[in-house]
């Protein structure tokens, strides 16, 4: 009997070992051969950087539109995470887009103004829409969205399509902009949750970068959806990092010396008083107070995946507001190398700088298109959402000349992995 029972302990043993390596061996092995080499690889493209020439006059600022806060409902996000994770990330200006908490949501509310050199403008995600009013003024989520969607507009603030991957109302006339790329939306197009947990518990302090590099897939037909909209009407395209540092497990002691565990989405999971399982996990608490933390998600990671690079004349929420309207935006995957300094532009007859992305300008006046980028790769220039003309390993760029009217636009990718991966995206030049 003693012999059968021993067996079984065995047996089961064995299963419980094997099931944790089948789980775990992919992230082991991504510790030991596939993230050291991609970090090697990346180190050999950035070292490559040449910062271009400055040829337009704006400045370049760079942020995130569309991402969240304590003020959502599912998220817990302060300033002592957001600061330190937006200042690693060399963000310059947050559009919050934090979910309301009222029918009638005052502005300004939620983190706003300058806040250690970071601007801060406050915005709502609600009703398939992201708003940011700019003024003082109270929206009324009770009414229809094209009457919402008028009222920020003509009171001088912005409205963009969030998630794009859904139905919009795109043949509205008045919204201004639409999330081209989404990490939110990239998440859901077929990714497992539970290879991204176990990868995450073997690979998350060190190459937390590579786990959200895996998520990556190109948003070809919101590209598209973009590029045939451009052609009737102007819309400006950004990314959207989403961030709520909410999917992760987490516990802090309340004062009454109690602890409370959170769960995804930063769902309360259970207040309790402290038991074995907290004597065994957790810690001193950190500068924010959690004592135990899983992240899937982290704002840093979130905010250097993706940038808007906008070009401006100061950073100050109405000129960065302007200008992003204008479309002088381009967007850029900035956790595999810095953009900065890309520059997509026309020139006419004589070689001058006439117009940058975003601009719309005659077509007698353009000669040619032209860009800077500041690592060599991939470049295309696409007219109507066709590509055009395609050319490879140079810092520079100059088109054939251009005889037709259309929409012109100008993307970037870099060789990496044996892959050629979208690196930059501009918005386009609109030539009439
Ligand atoms: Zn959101």
């Amino acid at each position: 009997m003693k012999k059968v029972f021993t067996r079984f302990i065995q047996f089961i043993l064995t299963v419980l070992l094997i099931t944790v390596l089948y789980f775990f061996i992919p992230g082991v092995w991504n510790y030991f051969v596939t993230y050291p080499k991609l970090d090697g690889q990346i180190e050999q493209i950035r070292e490559k950087r040449k910062h271009p020439a400055k040829k337009s006059n704006l400045n370049e600022y760079r942020g995130l539109i569309h991402t969240h806060s304590y003020w959502s409902h599912d998220s817990r996000g302060t300033l002592g995470e957001i600061i330190p994770a937006a200042k690693k990330a060399n963000i310059d200006f947050i559009f919050f887009t934090d979910h309301e908490r009222a029918v009638l949501d005052t502005f300004p509310r939620g983190y706003h103004g300058m806040h250690e050199n970071i601007l801060m403008v406050p915005g709502t995600e609600n009703h398939d829409l992201v708003v940011w009013p700019l003024t003082e003024m109270v929206v009324d989520w009770r009414k229809k969205n094209p009457v919402i969607i008028k009222e920020i507009i003509d009171a001088g603030g912005l409205v963009f399509f969030p998630h794009c991957e859904e139905k919009r109302p795109w043949l509205n006339p008045d919204y201004q902009g639409m999330e081209i790329y989404n990490i939110h939306t990239d998440i859901k197009d077929g990714e497992s949750y539970s290879d991204i947990l176990f990868n995450t518990i073997v690979n998350q302090n060190k190459y937390r970068h590579w786990i959200y590099r895996e998520l990556f897939d190109e948003q070809t037909a919101i590209l598209a959806r973009w590029d045939s909209l451009n052609t009737w009407r102007r819309i400006v395209g950004y990314s959207a990092v989403d961030a709520h540092e909410n999917q992760n497990i987490r516990a802090r002691f309340l004062p009454d010396g109690r602890v409370e565990w959170l769960g995804p989405n930063a769902n309360p999971i259970d207040t309790v008083e402290v038991g074995l399982l907290e004597k065994i996990l957790l810690s001193e608490p950190d500068e924010n107070g959690w004592a135990f933390k899983l992240y899937l998600d982290t704002f840093y990671h979130s905010y250097n995946f993706v940038n808007n690079h906008v070009l401006a004349d100061s950073l100050e929420k109405r000129n960065i507001a302007k200008h992003l309207l204008q479309g002088h935006i381009f967007i850029s995957f900035a956790s595999l190398a810095d953009a900065e300094g890309f520059l997509f532009y026309a020139e006419n007859e004589s070689g001058d700088l006439i117009g940058i992305m975003g601009d719309a300008l005659k077509l007698q006046d353009v000669k040619n298109f032209a860009a800077e980028s500041p690592l060599p790769g991939r470049f295309r220039l696409l007219r109507n959402g066709k590509i055009i003309d395609e050319k490879y390993d140079s810092y520079s760029y100059r088109s054939a000349n251009i005889l037709e009217k259309g929409v012109y636009r100008f993307e970037v990718a870099i060789n990496f992995d044996s892959k050629w991966v979208p690196w930059i995206y501009s918005n386009p030049i609109y030539v009439e």
